[in-house]
């Protein structure tokens, strides 16, 4: 219920919007007041919308209807601005003018100026009336090109272009039809800027008759426009490519622009850094997504790869070779994750910088000596699982005792800036960031690395992390958590007479060896998958997202296209196991039983208790509680499986990277990791309907599925009901999973290959997911007793969860 960004309220009549701004939370937008009808009913409207808090957009219109020269728009924005600011008291920064888009290329003389006069107020604006914004409404200015979206689409750009460097701020255009300024047809942008411009007086005439040519409906490539970009000169080819990630004639390009170049290494210096860095700037502009900066790159690597023999070549003979700043990338010992990290490294790559990869599971004593030999500008760091964050404590520390000053990056799903301040950054001396997101990466690495910013730039972070360390020591230490005992008093307590309690239809053990791709497909969650891509937004809504929906829309073309193929030549093997046995809980542990004979557990899975005050008639929960204690009479069931959709995923990447395809290397990976969840999803639902049978008549839709609208759960141990990752070992041991699923666990615990899903599997009705929360050192002391381990190490394992300092 809460709008992350302003609400505009849009309407002619006052009434309307005052009615609206009773209604709206936060600040809002007014769109809009003017002059129109004098200053009275102007000032009074402006002082309403004060009094709301809203910011108010103000058309350039007066008694005299709207203005449409530079001498009238200058006029009536000063006379608005006066009157707001002085008068009324509005915050300058609350004003909004409108200084009218109107149609050019209408045939009308009078009208050649609009677009130009429009783009000079604005100026003027920012020069003239401080603090205040500007706004348009853009598609107005192409509508003589109605039905052209081609020369709309141009127009569009380009005035936004213009528009935009002389300090617009917002505007309104259908996001359909803006392309980048950049990719334009040079011969429709000149005539488009002679129009907008008023460069020529015949521009109205050359643009009507150059737009017939270009009547075709989509900016996006035909045939007939690929042509086109094949006659530019080849610097602008290979331009085109990039900007565009066109990989078909890059190597045939890149092969003419070498021969041109006296020197090989020119051709990556002039027009592949030139586009890549266009391409960086363009993204963190916001005008490219990840998926396009990613094909971009993907064009940059193969023309590099094929400039790289004659390079060596060159070097042999004594030529010189400019060297770029190198980062070094690694995923921590004990982790296998690295999707995002081979995104930071393609982000960084297009940046000028050198990425040395070392892939994953790599041993800090590996780090720091690669770091040295290759005489790296910086270290990345990341991991996604919790143990990670401990293995980045120790390698910040090893790069410490090595007398290494380069900065360290941190990045990956479970890190935060609060942890690399508590905890990272104490242990090295040379700078420690955090880095949220690959978009991120780019301005603290350029900022870190350039002598110019370097120090100012670490000693603001160093700032930063020092107040979050003082506030995390200040309301850092978890106080008025319950004792464990008044905690299992609080127990979750079930009515077991009264709970449907079903014997499982085919109890024991259960290999999942012939379930396909085809089988998955359809449980596959898309939402994550576009996060992975760094497209935030709700599967489906996001395919008609106005900003990102085509990316979107492109993106899981992509996708489907290579599951097709995943389909079609057996690229991956799903494999798993599932089982379902007889369980007793005893306490926070649960006994499980092999089917129906009660006496010696198998295994015995141990819980973690919330420790945290309830408010009353709220539980203190344990996923234990979901099970029927032992002696209750109710002989009650329990699930555990564990299933992959990463065997054949590493020959894949091979043959991506092979090919230098990082955009294939990473969608491989990203779709593997959504067949594997879709996995645990059809595995829950079998299990549901067949295997255990406590609810055959099923029958959800793939959306009811991923909202989690059946009955039970699937806890993954790590997750915040059961987040010892150690519970790994035993769900091993009772399934066989290693033999059977062919799943691994690295010494942090993480599932190798990395696209696998494990978990328990209760029916219990009322069965939800938790978060355990912090704990005492009572329940971790008891805890570790349980398992048979020393507080030491339960500690190491449970260190984001500790509610007390262990060391104290
Ligand atoms: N549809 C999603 C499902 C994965 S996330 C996808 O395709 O990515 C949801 C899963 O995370 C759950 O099924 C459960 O296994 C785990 N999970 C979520 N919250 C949890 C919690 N509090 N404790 C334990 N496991 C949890």
């Amino acid at each position: 219920d809460i709008a992350k960004v302003p609400v505009m309220i849009d309407s002619s009549k006052w009434e309307v919007i005052e009615a609206g701004l009773k209604c709206v939370q936060g600040k809002s937008v007014v769109n809009s007041i003017s002059l129109k009808e004098g200053e009275d009913v102007f000032r009074e409207q402006a002082s309403r919308a004060k009094a709301y808090g809203a910011a108010v957009i103000v058309m350039a219109f007066d008694e005299n209807g709207q203005a449409d020269t530079l001498e009238r728009r200058k006029e009536v924005c000063r006379r608005a601005y006066t009157i707001l600011v002085d008068d009324v008291g509005m915050p300058p920064e609350d004003v909004i003018f409108d200084p009218n888009v109107f149609a050019v290329a209408t045939g009308i003389e009078a009208h050649n100026r609009y677009a130009a006069d429009y783009v000079e107020t604005v100026r003027w604006i920012r020069r003239n009336l401080p603090h205040a914004r500007v706004s348009g409404g853009v598609s107005n200015v192409s509508f003589s090109f109605r039905g052209n979206e081609r020369v709309r689409e141009a127009m569009h750009s380009a005035f936004l272009y213009h528009a935009v460097r002389a300090g617009m701020d917002m505007g309104i255009v259908n996001a359909g039809q803006i392309g980048v300024y950049e990719s334009i047809d040079p011969e429709l942008l000149e005539a488009v800027e002679d129009v907008l411009l008023d460069r020529r007086p015949d521009a109205t005439e050359r643009l009507v008759t150059l737009a017939e040519r270009f009547s075709r409906s989509s900016m996006r490539a035909g045939a007939a426009e690929v042509a086109e970009w094949r006659t530019l000169p080849v610097n602008d080819r290979l331009r085109h490519a990039i900007l565009q990630g066109v990989v078909e004639h890059v190597e045939a390009d890149t092969e003419e622009a070498r021969l041109k170049a006296s020197s090989p290494i020119h051709v990556i210096e002039g027009p592949l850094m030139d586009a890549m860095s266009h391409v960086g700037d363009l993204f963190a502009d916001g005008q490219m997504f990840l998926p396009q900066v990613v094909k971009s790159a993907r064009v940059m690597k193969k023309s590099v790869a094929h400039l790289v023999p004659f390079i060596e070549a060159e070097k042999k003979d004594g030529g010189e070779v400019a060297s770029r700043p190198r980062i070094l990338l690694a995923t921590v010992r004990g982790d296998v994750h690295d999707i995002g990290k081979n995104i930071v490294g393609v982000v960084l790559g297009c940046n000028d910088y050198e990425i040395i990869d070392l892939g994953v599971m790599v041993p800090a004593a590996r780090i720091v000596e690669e770091a040295r030999r290759q005489e790296v500008a910086a270290v990345g760091l990341s991991g996604l699982i919790t143990p990670s964050l401990d293995e980045m404590v120790h390698v910040a520390r090893e790069f410490e005792r090595e007398g290494f000053t380069i900065p360290l990056l941190i990045g990956g799903a479970t890190t935060s800036k609060i942890h690399t301040a508590v905890r990272i950054a104490p242990a090295y001396s040379g700078p420690v960031l955090h880095v949220l997101d690959a978009s991120r990466s780019v301005g603290a690495v350029s900022r870190l690395l350039d002598p110019q910013t370097r120090e100012a730039y670490v000693a603001e972070v160093a700032q930063e992390y020092g107040e979050l360390v003082r506030k995390h020591g200040k309301g850092g230490a978890v106080t008025g958590l319950l004792d464990l005992e008044d905690a299992r008093g609080n127990a979750l307590e079930s009515d077991w007479a009264a709970i449907p309690v079903t014997q499982p239809a085919s109890p024991g053990l259960h290999a999942l060896d012939d379930v396909t791709v085809a089988t998955l497909r359809p449980y596959i969650d898309w939402t994550p998958f576009f996060q992975a891509w760094e497209l935030r937004g709700h599967f489906p809504a996001i395919l008609d997202d106005p900003d990102r929906g085509e990316e979107a829309r492109t993106l899981l073309a992509d996708a489907e296209a290579l599951l097709d193929r995943i389909e079609a030549e057996d690229l991956i093997r799903p494999r798993g196991v599932v089982g379902l046995f007889g369980a007793a809980s005893t306490g926070d542990d649960i006994l499980v039983f092999d089917g129906d004979e009660r006496d010696r557990p198998v295994a015995v899975l141990r819980t973690l208790r919330q420790q945290s005050r309830k408010s009353a008639g709220r539980a203190n929960r344990a996923l234990a509680d979901f099970i029927a204690p032992e002696g209750s009479g109710v002989k009650d069931w329990i699930g555990a499986f564990a299933v992959t959709a990463g065997h054949g995923v590493q020959e894949m990447v091979a043959a991506f990277s092979a090919d230098h395809d990082d955009y294939g290397v990473i969608m491989a990976k990203a779709l593997a990791d959504r067949l594997a969840e879709a996995f645990a999803e059809y595995v829950h639902r079998e299990v549901r309907r067949e295997l255990w049978g406590f609810a055959p008549d099923e029958t959800l839709t793939n959306e009811d599925l991923v909202a989690e609208r059946y009955r039970g759960i699937r806890p993954a141990p790590g997750y915040p009901a059961q987040p010892d990752h150690t519970e790994k070992w035993v769900i091993w041991d009772l399934l066989g999973v290693e033999e059977r699923a062919g799943i691994g666990l690295t010494e942090s615990l993480a599932m190798w290959p990395a696209a696998s899903v494990c978990g328990l599997i209760f029916a219990h009705p009322d069965a939800e997911y938790f978060n355990v929360g912090m704990i005492g050192r009572d329940q971790v002391a008891d805890y570790a007793e349980r398992k048979g381990v020393t507080l030491e190490e339960m500690e190491r394992w449970l260190s984001p969860r500790l509610a007390y300092d262990p060391g104290a």
